[in-house]
C-alpha cells in the first residue's frame, strides 16, 4: 500500500457494526485504541512538498566531471528518508574508494546530510554546498515512515537496480535502528494497514517485522481488511537538525550556494563531489526522468497517547511529537509546493470519518 490518499474513496470504507454488546466489547477490547481527534480547529499547520520521483529508480552512479569524480545520489521519490543511509552508503563507497583529500556534497536534504556524515565517519573533510538548509528542504516535510514505497515503476527497473535498492534498504534499516530515541526523534510504532490479500510482501528477512493479517476483534477500525506491521518513524525536523549539528561538530563546513550548471560544480576546489540535489538534479544535470509528485499534509495538535500509525483508503496518519500528520496526496507533475484548501479539507474529512467510526476506544 502506497502512502497515497485516493481522495474521494473514503466513502468506500466499510462500516462495521459498533461494539454495543458486552460479548463484542470483550472480544474487541484487546484491539481498542485511542482515536485521533480530527477537526479543523485542531490543525496547527499545513504543508506541501515535491517528491523527487524517477520511474527507473533512484540514481547512485559515478562519472567524470573535468578532473573530478562526480557521484550522483538523487531521485528517491516517496522514500528518501527510508533509503537515505543506505543510498548514501552506496554513494560514499563508490566515491571514496581510492580518494584522498576533502570532499564536497551538493545539497543539505536527507541525502546530502547522510552522505556528509558517512564521508566524515570514513575520515574525510567535508564541505556541504547548498541552496537551502533545514527546515527549507523537501526532506523536512516528509512524514518520516520507514517503508520504501512510491519511488519507482516496477516495469522500468533492472535486476541490478533492484539489488542496489535492497542493499540500500538493508543498510538503512540497520542504521536507523541504532539511532532510536528522543535525541534523533526516531521510534517504533505498530502500523495498521487497510489492505486486501494478506500481510505485506517481505522485502528483507527482517522487514517488515510483526507482519500479519488481523481479525475484526484485533483492531477498532471500521474497515473490512486490516493488516499490521511494526516499523520506525522519524520526526524529520528533529532528525535533520541533529544531523546538521553532527556534520558541524565533526568539523564540516556548510556554504549556501546555488549551482546553475555542471560548470559551476567543476570550478569547486574539491576533486570529489556528491550530487545530492533531489529534484534539483532535473535542471542542474538535465535528468528529464525526474518528476515532482506533490504531497500535502494537515498537522494536528499532538496526542501523546496515540502510539500507532494508519494507512488506508482514508489516507495516512503518523503520530509524532511535533504533531499528528494526516496525509496525503500523490499529485504527479505538480510543481506548486503550497497546500491547497480543498485537498486539506478532504484529508481532514476522510480521517474524521475513519476515527469517528472506531468500534471501541482505549
Ligand atoms: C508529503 C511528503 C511525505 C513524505 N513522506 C515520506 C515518508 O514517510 N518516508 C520517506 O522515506 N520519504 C517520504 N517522503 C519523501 C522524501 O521527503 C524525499 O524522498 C527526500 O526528502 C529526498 O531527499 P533529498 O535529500 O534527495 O532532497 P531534498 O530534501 O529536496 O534536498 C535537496 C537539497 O539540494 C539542494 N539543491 C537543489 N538544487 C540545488 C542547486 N542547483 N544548487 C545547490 N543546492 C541545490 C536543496 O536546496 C536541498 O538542500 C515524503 C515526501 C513528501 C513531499
Amino acid at each position: 500500500m502506497d502512502r497515497r490518499l485516493f481522495l474521494g474513496s473514503a466513502a468506500a470504507t466499510l462500516a462495521l457494526p459498533g461494539c454495543a454488546t458486552t460479548g463484542v466489547r470483550t472480544a474487541a477490547r484487546t484491539g481498542c485504541l485511542p482515536p485521533v481527534l480530527v477537526s479543523p480547529e485542531r490543525v496547527i499547520r499545513t504543508v506541501a512538498g515535491l517528491r523527487p520521483y524517477r520511474a527507473p529508480g533512484f540514481v547512485v552512479r559515478a562519472e567524470a566531471l573535468g578532473d573530478k569524480r562526480l557521484v550522483h545520489n538523487y531521485g528517491h521519490g516517496g522514500s528518501g528518508i527510508t533509503l537515505s543511509w543506505g543510498s548514501s552508503k552506496l554513494a560514499t563507497t563508490l566515491g571514496l574508494q581510492g580518494h584522498r583529500g576533502p570532499a564536497a556534497v551538493i545539497g543539505a536534504g536527507v541525502m546530502g546530510l547522510t552522505t556528509a556524515r558517512l564521508a566524515q565517519e570514513a575520515g574525510f573533510q567535508v564541505t556541504i554546498y547548498t541552496k537551502a538548509l533545514t527546515p527549507d528542504t523537501t526532506s523536512n516535510i516528509a512524514g518520516g515512515q520507514f517503508h520504501p514505497v512510491g519511488h519507482y515503476d516496477r516495469s522500468q527497473v533492472t535486476p541490478e537496480w533492484q539489488a542496489q535498492f535492497l542493499a540500500a534498504l538493508d543498510y538503512s534499516w540497520r542504521r536507523f535502528q541504532i539511532m532510536v530515541g528522543d535525541d534523533y526523534g526516531i521510534r517504533w510504532l505498530p502500523t495498521y494497514v487497510e489492505r486486501n490479500g494478506g500481510p505485506e510482501r517481505p522485502l528483507l528477512p527482517t522487514f517488515p517485522p510483526d507482519n500479519r493479517a488481523l481479525g475484526p476483534g484485533d483492531h477498532p477500525f471500521p474497515v473490512a481488511n486490516m493488516t499490521r506491521y511494526t516499523t520506525l518513524y522519524v520526526e524529520t525536523g528533529r532528525f535533520l537538525r541533529e544531523l546538521t549539528r553532527d556534520v558541524q561538530i565533526a568539523g564540516g563546513a556548510i556554504r549556501v550556494r546555488d549551482f546553475r550548471t555542471p560548470g559551476d560544480i567543476a570550478a569547486l576546489p574539491e576533486r570529489l563531489v556528491f550530487n545530492c540535489t533531489g529534484l534539483g538534479a532535473r535542471d542542474l544535470f538535465g535528468d528529464t526522468e525526474l518528476h515532482p509528485i506533490r504531497g500535502q499534509l494537515a498537522i494536528l495538535i499532538p496526542q501523546p497517547e496515540v502510539r500507532y500509525a494508519f494507512q488506508g483508503a482514508a489516507g495516512y496518519m503518523f503520530p509524532r511529537a511535533d504533531g499528528i500528520l494526516l496525509g496525503g496526496t500523490w499529485e504527479q507533475d505538480v510543481w506548486d509546493a503550497t497546500p491547497q484548501g480543498e485537498d486539506i479539507a478532504r484529508i481532514l474529512a476522510s480521517h474524521k470519518e475513519l476515527f469517528a467510526g472506531f468500534r471501541c476506544t482505549a
